[in-house]
């Protein structure tokens, strides 16, 4: 086994589930992460939905069971028609109960999971976190990697490793440094999410909820409790101002026109953001692999991102300890790029790209042929359960085993 350590930079979900599975397997990790205790915790709301597929993956490193306890059990999703007020479709999945240990998708933040993730890589004797370390440059040779940091003291340092990680997020210096083009492109509109303190329970809504309006469609998901939390997100204009959009008033009367009714609405919090859909040109240059968001960002229409990337991590931690066992060649990190980049363009950006398409269509006859057939899937057991396996990322997985 080679002394130097893999080296993992970002201690987002990604980089924490790929330094607890390396160790797992008896690597040894150093784990870079640029915010500080103190800091870490204070980051933007983001991903929230964690699929079957990836419960499995958190219950093999005993993320699962931190995980649970925080987070709220959601079985069913559903499709809704904004124009007519009426449910599409429902998918439960239950309908998963022979596939799965966990027929449904937890809806639980990204801020726990990586509270959770940092606390197990802290306390694993394999794993190195350093905090308040940035980042900022590599070199590498035939044998080894030679990550330049900043360190939690302002000083410049290098640090060697076997393999360098880019787990870094969508600004990965990684992949700039490399030169690798980010392929895709970016919604010139933003969008806006608002967390409020109400029970959509009580008109109809389940969970999880995707709801299509040629208008103003939009996601509406229960977010965390207690105490109760939702979220909902709406496409907003180009040219909107930001202050104007998040004035507590227009944030009422957003509310208000969604659900149709005169209430005063306990706004929680509200941000914006820009949605990309983009992928690296290559996912591994000799020692130095991306992962995650550093590889590819999607819409998060249909909850992937988070998910892929935790798919990365497992897929790249087996192939790492298999070479560093010696078991395997370098290769197995070209089937890595093969097998998840794969993944990204077919299923994760092909996915989430029609997914916002069928909740924003304006002709009605698409509409309608759309939802007749998210109807037709949603009726009968067996076509559910395909589509629900693929909404929850096992056909993906299954078909990137298959990639040599
Ligand atoms: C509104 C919204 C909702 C979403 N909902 C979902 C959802 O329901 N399900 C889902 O699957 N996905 C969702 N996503 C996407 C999801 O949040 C991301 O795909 C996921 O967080 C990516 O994880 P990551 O570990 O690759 O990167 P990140 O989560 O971005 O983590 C990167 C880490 O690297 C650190 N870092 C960056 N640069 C450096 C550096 N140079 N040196 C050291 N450290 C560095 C950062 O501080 C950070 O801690 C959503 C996204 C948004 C915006």
């Amino acid at each position: 086994m080679s002394a130097a350590p893999v080296i993992v930079v970002g201690a987002g979900p990604v980089g924490l589930c790929l330094a607890l599975e390396l160790a797992r397997q008896d690597i040894t990790v150093t784990l870079i992460e640029s915010m500080s205790d103190d800091n870490f915790l204070d980051q933007v709301p983001r991903a929230g939905s964690n699929h079957p597929t990836t419960l499995e993956f958190f219950d093999r490193i005993g993320l699962y069971e931190k995980m649970e306890p925080r987070g709220l059990i959601a079985p069913k999703f559903h499709y809704w028609d904004r124009q007519d007020n009426a449910l599409i479709a429902e998918f439960d999945h239950a309908l998963l109960k022979n596939d799965t240990k966990f027929p449904y998708v937890l809806q639980c933040e990204r801020i726990k999971i990586i509270e959770e993730a940092l606390k197990m890589a802290k306390a694993h004797p394999l794993v190195t976190v350093r905090m308040s370390t940035t980042f900022e440059s590599f070199e590498q040779t035939t044998d080894a990697v030679l990550a330049k940091i900043e360190n939690a003291e302002g000083k410049p340092e290098t640090i060697r490793g076997s393999y360098l990680v880019s787990a870094e997020g969508a600004r990965s210096v990684a992949r700039k440094d490399l030169g690798l083009e980010f392929e895709g492109f970016t919604y010139p509109e933003r969008t806006i999410n608002i967390e409020v303190a109400y029970d959509f329970r009580k008109h109809g809504y389940t969970e999880r909820n995707y709801i299509s309006d040629p208008v103003e469609y939009s996601n509406l998901f229960h977010w965390k409790g207690p105490p109760d939390r939702w979220r909902i997100h709406f496409p907003t204009n180009i040219d909107d101002d930001e202050n104007e959009l998040k004035r507590p008033e227009a944030l009422q009367k957003r509310l208000r026109q969604f659900l149709g009714i005169d209430h005063e609405f306990e706004i929680c919090g509200c941000n914006l953001y820009t949605v990309h859909q983009r992928v690296a040109a290559k996912f591994r240059v000799g020692r130095v692999v991306l992962a995650g968001d550093a590889a590819h960002v999607n819409s998060p229409i249909g909850g992937m991102g988070l998910n892929s990337g935790v798919h990365d991590a497992f897929n790249l931690a087996d192939k790492l300890a298999r070479i560093l066992r010696r078991e395997a060649d370098e290769t197995e990190l070209d089937r890595y790029e093969r097998q998840r980049r794969h993944v990204a363009v077919k299923h994760t950006q092909a996915q989430t790209v029609r997914n916002k398409r069928l909740l924003e269509e304006r002709d009605p006859a698409v509409r309608r042929r759309n939802h007749d057939e998210l109807r037709r899937a949603a009726d009968n057991p067996e076509s559910a359960r395909k589509f629900l396996l693929r909404t929850a990322l096992f056909e993906s997985l299954r078909e990137a085993e298959q990639i040599q």
